[in-house]
């Protein structure tokens, strides 16, 4: 067996990797880095022949795992490409909307290579994806079969991770994971027992998580500084990403409100979580979801939605707004929202997700209430923040011990860190080497490959 890593980087974004079983080539995931532009988002995909890859697995429609799937398919027409149900339908609409952003990119940024792919492209190739459940076993491979087998993996609604067996050796691969609950998605239910190689997502592994913290408790300090912005007739501005967040968000809100902990106010979504939401709605009974049934376009009431078209909300005081993007992108509804709540302190803006340094919203976060930032590249002025800014940890990631635990549990040879930062893998090398002495644990370099 060997390994390849595709990542043109090493950090987190364009994740992409080989597994080569003998003849049978499988590339699990194809991501684009969101700090990149053009071709230098995709994947190494030209270190792989043209039509050599006989499967394609997508663990969860996230663009650093789906981003570069229509350019990898183009060049491997004949491999097979598989996903859970929830994956293909949210998967084909961001991919869509990543069409978009790109031909907005194309002008603004002048990169000829944009886009990267067409909405006919991506109907077309859609048409090709396979999907399969969780505990559903099933081969790929014409020379030799290969076993695999899809398992829940928590981080968000239909992700998995993915066991893959061969001549009696196993690889497992965990794509992005969480071991506990979160409001809508329920924690991770990964396959116990030895693994022979196991390729572990590192986010999280540069900062252990307070001892103090429990998601609830959490949610609670979130619920609480709502109240006391709508207490001051001020309006609270959630930044979230559309897929995810939004709808974990959305039952957080719909618990703080049975609990009496916030007021019942409206709230209001625009933008792409309104098609993100309507999709997941439609895997309201899907095992490993809590709150089985419930509807948020239907059943959240007072929830008000931007009608399709228009740029940004009705602003009213008081309410609630949980608007995409999650890093206040520009030309995005959030940061074109952002300069109202920024004008006045009886106002909040409440962090919920990651937000990178470099965006608007990692800006913004940086410099605090009292300071400013420049929300839109095409305006010189800052804008002052003059309201209350807070983030709250509702990360859909795990916190690095129970990764290393799980690691431990698997008694792998090989251990294989990807999707981190240096930092990230740096304390997952030195933390799993001295928990597994007996194994290889290694950090891959952009292109290396590792026989296994
Ligand atoms: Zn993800
Ligand atoms: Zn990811």
């Amino acid at each position: 067996m060997r390994f390849q890593n595709l990542a043109r980087f090493p950090d987190i974004g364009s994740n992409s990797y080989l597994m080569e079983f003998g003849d049978t080539r499988v590339v699990l995931d194809a991501g684009t880095h969101p700090k990149h532009t053009g071709t230098e988002t995709l994947p190494l995909f030209e270190l792989l022949e043209p039509d050599s890859v006989d499967a394609i697995f997508v663990s969860h429609p996230h663009l650093d795992h789906i981003g570069g799937l229509p350019v990898l398919m183009q060049q491997q027409i004949t491999a097979a490409v598989a996903m859970t149900e929830p994956t293909r339908e949210s998967g084909s609409a961001l991919l869509h909307n990543s069409v978009n952003v790109m031909k907005a990119q194309k002008q603004e940024l002048n990169e000829p290579a944009y886009p990267l792919y067409t909405h006919s492209k991506v109907d077309e190739m859609e048409r090709l994806w396979f999907t399969r459940s969780p505990g559903e076993v099933f081969s790929i491979g014409h020379k030799e079969r290969i076993e695999c087998e899809f398992f829940r993996a928590g981080h968000v609604l239909g992700a998995v991770g993915v066991r893959m067996e061969w001549r009696g050796k196993s690889v497992f691969y965990t794509g992005d994971v969480h071991f506990e609950n979160q409001t809508m998605t329920q924690a991770a239910d990964f396959p116990e027992g030895k693994v022979d190689t196991l390729i572990i997502e590192t986010t999280r592994g540069e900062h252990p998580r307070s001892p103090e913290y429990s998601r609830e408790g959490e949610k609670r300090r979130l619920g609480e500084a709502i109240a006391e912005t709508i207490a001051r007739n001020g309006t609270v501005l959630i930044p979230v990403f559309a897929f995810g967040k939004t709808q974990e968000l959305l039952l957080m809100l719909h618990e703080l409100r049975e609990e009496e902990v916030i007021p019942f106010v409206p709230v209001h979504i625009g933008g792409l979580s309104t098609k993100m939401s309507q999709i997941a709605d439609r895997f309201a009974d899907i095992e490993g979801r809590n709150h089985r049934s419930f509807e948020v376009l239907k059943d959240f009431e007072e929830l008000k939605i931007l009608p399709r078209g228009h740029r940004e909300p009705e602003f009213h005081r008081g309410h609630i707004y949980a608007l995409s993007s999650g890093m206040m992108s520009e030309h995005t509804v959030s940061n074109r929202f952002a300069r109202r709540i920024l004008a006045s302190e009886e106002h909040s803006l409440f962090f919920v997700g990651y937000a990178d340094e470099l965006t608007p919203g990692g800006k913004l976060l940086e410099a605090g209430k009292g300071g400013s930032v420049q929300l839109d590249s095409h305006h010189e002025h800052e804008t002052p923040i003059h309201c209350e800014v807070d983030r709250f940890d509702f990360s859909g990631h795990s916190p690095r011990d129970q990764i290393a635990d799980y690691a431990v549990r698997c008694d792998p040879e090989t251990v294989i860190l990807v999707h981190g930062d240096t930092p990230a893998r740096a304390w997952f090398l030195e933390e799993l080497q001295r928990r597994l002495p007996d194994s290889r644990i290694i950090i891959p370099e952009p292109g290396e490959s590792v026989e296994l």
